[in-house]
């Protein structure tokens, strides 16, 4: 990035950064690159690097220039799944006998994956609550930790952790610290400028936006670290697809007022849940009552999209989830449209029983970018069939 391009502002990044128009036609969206192969000026005269589609594609190029434009970050991998940036991520920086410090209600995809996957190469795993820093110094002193994974706001508690704080801690301790900024994204939350050494992402989610590519992506300066896992993103070969990359770029261009809307709406629904007599319990930054508000106020430029709530019992939160109209019963999140999930029987059924497992009373509520009267109906007519 030239200096002018690295002073612009956010949405100014979001739209341009990677995506200069084809110099040979002036199309002013570059072209998606499908070829698996490039042709050879001579043995090994490869043009701007480009060899074969698993080691390097133009449309991806694109993309992780853009990804590390958003995040701030010097380095930028994108994958096929939010999972096999996490694998690829955890595979560069663990060896057998290391242990991972990780949250207690992370993504259950990510609890999985090192519970159930890396545990068969001797990674040991620990969990504890991130929001609370004094105990995360406790874990650090009880035994070593290789890598330090956080979620915040987390998944589906809205729990908040002080970034620059962990970093401080992490690094003290010898850790990586990462983040998965799924949740907030760039466009809320700027993990790396906060001290964190990598960023990881679901692109499935806000980035990509419209709930039509799955997709992942990791963004860190080390440059050490960055070779590792480009080597390992060429070498294993969870690479994403051109069309996908593509998706992902145009999603990322309208990050910045997709934000906008989600944490609006999102902040208008939290206060509707919070004053109705069925709802238990609201977890949402946005709220003055959120334990986590003051510190999200200060790390985060908005408050994002998810709020989850609690009803009276499991049956009342079962029902509740069945009974929504616009807010469909799905899993995944960050769409424009609104979703509901139940998650101790969707996304996070694989971490039942576990230390990460989430109270049956819970439902979470991806919200979307409809007109806000309409969802905040629909709440209030499923919340009378409860
Ligand atoms: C969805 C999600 C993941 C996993 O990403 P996939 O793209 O589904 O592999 C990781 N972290 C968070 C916070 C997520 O929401």
């Amino acid at each position: 990035m030239t200096a002018e391009q690295d002073a612009r502002g956010f949405a100014s990044k979001a739209i341009h950064a990677g995506q200069a128009f084809d110099p040979t036609t002036g199309a002013v969206i570059p072209p998606v690159h499908f070829s698996t192969t490039f042709a050879q000026d001579g043995i090994g005269g490869l043009r701007q690097g480009y060899e074969y589609g698993r080691s390097g594609n133009p449309t991806r190029t694109a993309l992780q220039t853009q990804l590390a434009a958003i995040e701030g970050g010097a380095h930028a991998f994108s994958f096929s799944s939010g999972l096999a940036a996490e694998d690829t991520l955890l595979r560069a920086a663990l060896a057998p006998g290391d242990e991972v410090l990780m949250g207690n209600d992370v993504y259950g995809g990510t609890h999985r994956l090192v519970a159930k996957v890396l545990a068969a190469w001797g990674i040991g795993l620990r969990v504890t609550d991130m929001s609370d820093l004094d105990a995360v110094r406790e874990a650090l002193e009880d035994k070593p930790v290789k890598v330090l994974w956080v979620e915040t706001p987390s998944n589906p508690l809205l729990r908040v952790t002080d970034i620059a704080g962990l970093a401080a801690l992490g690094h003290e301790a010898g850790a990586l610290v990462v983040v998965d900024n799924t949740f907030a994204t760039p466009a809320l939350q700027q993990p790396l400028a906060l001290g964190a050494d990598v960023v990881v992402h679901s692109t499935t989610k806000y980035l990509g936006g419209h709930s039509d590519v799955v997709g992942g992506a990791l963004v860190l300066n080390d440059d050490a670290l960055a070779e590792k896992v480009g080597f390992l993103q060429f070498a294993v070969g969870a690479i994403s697809g051109p069309l996908d990359a593509w998706l992902t770029t145009r999603g990322i261009k309208t990050l910045d007022v997709r934000m906008q809307r989600h944490s609006e709406n999102a902040q208008a629904v939290a206060e509707y849940l919070e004053g109705h007599p069925k709802v238990s319990r609201v977890y949402y930054p946005g709220l003055p009552s959120h334990p986590g508000h003051e510190l999200a106020a200060r790390q985060m430029s908005g408050f994002g999209g998810i709020v989850s709530l609690a009803l009276e019992s499991g049956e009342a939160a079962r029902r509740f989830s069945e009974s929504t109209r616009l807010f469909q019963l799905a899993e995944s999140l960050g769409g424009v449209e609104s979703l509901l999930n139940y998650p101790d029987e969707m996304t996070h059924a694989s971490v039942r029983g576990t230390e990460a497992a989430v109270p049956v009373e819970v439902v979470r509520l991806s919200v979307g970018i409809e007109s806000v009267d309409d969802l905040l109906a629909d709440l209030d007519r499923a919340l009378g069939e409860v």
